[in-house]
């Protein structure tokens, strides 16, 4: 379903209204009372996960990839967010995991993720974690001849066979500290020849910044070529792995351009000004930007083609796109300080900027939060600050175009936060706990139930059927 976007406002202080998928419109609006009572009982910031969301977007993924008569598999990138409520959907749905430490690998085995289903990645990996990859099947991508060497012998006396990829620098990524260059990849296929008895090659990968699809589909015809030089000399290799980074659409394309237009140093408290933003109006996002890489075409033949006429399995690992709308967060407001003579206020919520990751990323999340609550005031322009002591400690430097003036204890939603915002940056900072969870299913009835995310379960799991 398209989410919806309140009209713009059509004069005053910049504005970059959010999209809202239906749940969340609800969810927002009807049932306020409950967002605000969850609040209060649990503590802020709350973070409120839609894992009902994040199953639909895992579906629209694999239905692109069906409709292209692609054989391919998911791969949740992980750290994106911690939520247990995510990594327990995925056995259900068919999706595997993208991991990079042993905490996370774990996180995936328990929650029923079968290890042949679940991808290692990262530089130089922990020997603990190879050697569960090892126990448990996983399949590891190599970042350097040295670490796939290391690799092979310690599989060696586990006694085990190591299902690995080798991970590709393109030459686009020159700046990048992960992958292998051409030489480097040569050196390590020629190692895995010569270790056969240890590693068996499965294909390879990489892993692009940015949010360009037609790049992705260059990279991912450069390593079909690969594949069949591989199985050239006998290696079994037969997967390819194109990695994460499709976008997000997180505003209309219209607002973003207005706003990109319209905004300036002196709309952000302290004339702050940033290097650049998430593209936050993605043209193509989440699966039609995989509908893009896949019927690129080269000489003729889509990648879609290529990889059915070579018998190729495809592997994606999308950690944001899997987690459009399927969470957002809310701060309960703590205090509201007029700047009269500078014509804005500053709003301190009860929580840290940490709660939002972008803004340590020398970057702003700019889809404007919504007001639960407000004054009669009418509008009210201010940024929003968190309760530490460090000036920068700021989840709007922008001076937001709120309705009214908030009261202590209103509530700010900070939409389509699931993906990356949540909880990557949290720390204990101030001595104060790390914010909590909550798991919003809408029930058979319409109704809506919540749980605690947390681990360990506070609720027993999903009953097996013995
Ligand atoms: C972070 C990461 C991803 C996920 O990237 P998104 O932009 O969230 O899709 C996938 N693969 C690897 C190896 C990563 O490091």
């Amino acid at each position: 379903m398209r989410p919806s976007t309140p009209p713009l406002p059509k004069a005053g202080i910049p504005s970059l209204p959010a999209l809202r998928h239906a749940l969340v419109q609800r969810l927002t609006t009807e049932q306020a009372p409950l967002l605000r009572s969850l609040l209060d009982g649990l503590g802020s910031p709350l973070h409120l996960m839609l894992p009902q969301v994040f199953e639909a977007n895992a579906r629209a993924f694999q239905q692109t990839l069906r409709e292209a008569g692609v054989d391919g598999q998911l791969l949740f990138a992980k750290k994106a967010n911690k939520a247990r409520c995510l990594v327990e959907r995925c056995p259900g749905l068919g999706l595997g995991v993208d991991a990079a430490s042993v905490p996370e690998l774990v996180a995936a085995l328990a929650a029923g993720v079968p290890g042949a289903h679940i991808g290692i990645s990262g530089p130089a990996k922990h020997p603990a974690l190879l050697a569960l990859s090892l126990h448990h099947d996983c399949l590891v991508a190599m970042d350097s001849p040295e670490e796939l060497l290391d690799y092979a012998a310690l599989a060696q006396s586990l006694q085990r066979r190591a299902r690995v990829l080798l991970r590709w620098r393109p030459p686009s990524q020159p700046r990048s500290r992960f992958g292998m260059d051409d030489t480097e990849l040569a050196q390590a296929l020629a190692l895995c020849v010569e270790h056969r008895a240890q590693l068996q090659l499965q294909g390879f990968s990489f892993h692009l910044s940015g949010y360009d699809a037609v790049e992705r589909a260059r990279c991912a015809q450069r390593l079909v070529e690969r594949c069949t030089e591989a199985r050239g000399l006998g290696l079994p290799c037969d997967t390819l792995d194109i990695g994460g980074g499709f976008a997000v659409r997180y505003v209309e394309e219209a607002a973003w351009q207005d706003f990109i237009a319209r905004q300036s140093p002196q709309d952000y408290h302290a004339g702050k000004t940033f290097e650049g933003f998430y593209p936050y109006a993605s043209a193509s996002p989440g699966p039609q930007m995989l509908e893009r890489i896949l019927s690129h075409a080269e000489g003729g033949r889509t990648l879609a083609r290529r990889l059915r006429e070579e018998g190729l399995r495809l592997l994606l690992e999308p950690g944001r796109a899997l987690l459009d709308q399927a969470g957002f967060t809310l701060f309960r407001v703590q205090g509201v300080k007029d700047r009269p003579a500078e014509g804005y206020g500053l709003v301190t919520v009860e929580g840290m900027s940490f709660s939002l990751s972008e803004q340590w990323f020398n970057s702003e999340f700019l889809p404007d939060p919504l007001l639960l609550g407000g004054s009669a005031s009418g509008p009210y322009p201010a940024a929003v600050a968190g309760a530490s002591c460090l000036d920068s400690d700021m989840l709007s430097w922008r001076k937001l175009p709120l309705p009214s003036r908030p009261k202590p204890g209103d509530a700010l939603v900070y939409l389509n936060t699931a993906g990356y915002q949540m909880d990557s940056n949290e720390s204990p900072f101030h001595e104060l706990p790390l914010p909590r969870k909550v798991s919003l299913e809408v029930d058979a009835n319409s109704g809506l139930r919540w749980r605690l995310d947390e681990v360990p379960p506070v609720t027993p799991p999903l009953p097996l059927s013995l």
